[in-house]
């Protein structure tokens, strides 16, 4: 298989304030030159796009390509389950969505550990163990973005599942709280392939600032910094596919001219990557990668756009740090969404609900102090 697989978690659409608003156009587009160049592997989830992703794979991928030419993975969202009831249900109300018969890779979609207990109490392992028997999957794994003890454990007890998806890129891959390489090396140990997630950090490492793009490009002048990281994930020899949240055509072109023909980074090159890494994480204050579960789980009282605010607070302070200026263009950004009726940072009343479901265990009400410091009252 080739190695990259085409993420349906931040799809084309034609209005930004508006995820369920999919470009199918575009996205028509972008599936023809992925399944056309040979590429199989579609990514999708029950939550996506607000619940549209999987429709809009259905139409623009399903419904137009033979079934054997392409894979497709969705996933079931342990954190929307409280009974057993709701399980076969989604199940069911997924194939009628994306319009297959059976899906090639079926997901546990974020198991932490305390929704891994949650689905071993509702036997959702036996119940998609029933699917798998009835034809309904044709491999079973879980997403995680917990550490390696858990994905250790659930292995352990767990022999049965087939491979994980891990979020893996150039910066994480050494963090103490994310624990890239350990959880990849447990999949090594347990014989898993990986599936890997957040290449590019949700954006992050595709928009680099200058003095990081450079050393880059002083080696491959013609390599964009996403592509860097792709690479990087792709390199790793357990690695089964990296996806890529492709937004627009430009994206796929560029992802498809380098991955058709892949060749993994040599020492050289990650060294390269290992100086750009050094130099980002003094840039970047809050490493949110804008997953939108926060958001998605409806857990803030307060209607707080989090990753918005946090995007708009990451790209303020690397103006500050390059221009020194403490007002920029974000704060007009910021009013918009008071304006839209999202509370202020300065909402926030610290019940931490919203804490409970980002998988890169940011303490948000923390981190909105200081976004209400940089962005309230000015
Ligand atoms: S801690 Fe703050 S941002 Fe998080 S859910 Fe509570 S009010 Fe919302
Ligand atoms: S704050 Fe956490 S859950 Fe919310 S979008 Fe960012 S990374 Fe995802």
């Amino acid at each position: 298989m080739l190695k990259l697989g085409f993420g349906c978690m931040r799809l084309p659409i034609t209005d930004p304030d508006n995820p369920t608003s999919i470009n199918d156009e575009t996205m028509k587009e972008m599936a023809d030159l992925f399944t056309g160049q040979g590429f199989t592997y579609y990514d999708t989830a029950y939550m996506y796009h607000e619940f549209e992703s999987e429709r809009a794979v259905g139409r623009n991928v399903v419904k137009r390509f033979p079934r054997d030419s392409f894979t497709l993975a969705s996933k079931m969202p342990l954190s929307l389950i409280k009974n057993a009831d709701q399980v076969p249900k989604i199940f069911q109300e997924q194939k009628e969505k994306t319009g297959v018969d059976y899906f090639d890779y079926y997901l546990l979609h974020n198991m932490t550990l305390s929704k891994y207990l949650l689905a071993e109490k509702l036997k959702i392992f036996d119940y998609l163990k029933e699917r798998k028997a009835a034809g309904e999957i044709r491999y079973l794994g879980f997403s995680t973005h917990d550490n390696a003890a858990v994905v250790d454990r659930i292995l352990t007890e767990h022999p049965e599942l087939e491979f994980v998806q891990l979020q893996i890129n150039y910066l994480d891959w050494e963090s103490n709280y994310i624990q890239s390489r350990l959880c990849y090396e447990t999949c090594v140990k347990h014989g898993k392939p990986v599936v890997v997630m957040e290449p590019v950090k949700g954006g992050t490492l595709a928009n680099l600032p200058k003095e990081a793009e450079d050393l880059m490009r002083a080696m491959h002048p013609d390599w964009s910094p996403a592509s860097w990281a792709i690479r990087f994930a792709a390199s790793l020899e357990n690695v089964m596919v990296v996806l890529s949240g492709m937004s627009n055509l430009e994206q796929m072109q560029d992802n498809v001219s380098y991955m058709k023909d892949f060749q993994p980074l040599n020492e050289e090159e990650l060294n390269v990557l290992w100086q750009v890494r050094d130099l980002l994480k003094s840039w970047y204050a809050i490493p949110c990668t804008s997953c939108r579960y926060c958001v998605e789980t409806n857990t803030c009282p307060m209607n707080l756009a989090i990753p918005n605010y946090f995007s708009l607070y990451n790209v303020k302070k690397q103006a500050e740090a390059v221009k020194g200026n403490r007002w920029s263009q974000e704060n007009l950004y910021y009013e918009n969404y008071i304006y839209a009726g999202y509370g202020r940072a300065s909402d926030c009343i610290s019940c931490r609900a919203c804490e409970s479901v980002c998988p890169q265990n940011l303490k948000i009400a923390d981190l909105m102090k200081s976004v209400s410091a940089s962005f309230d009252g000015e």
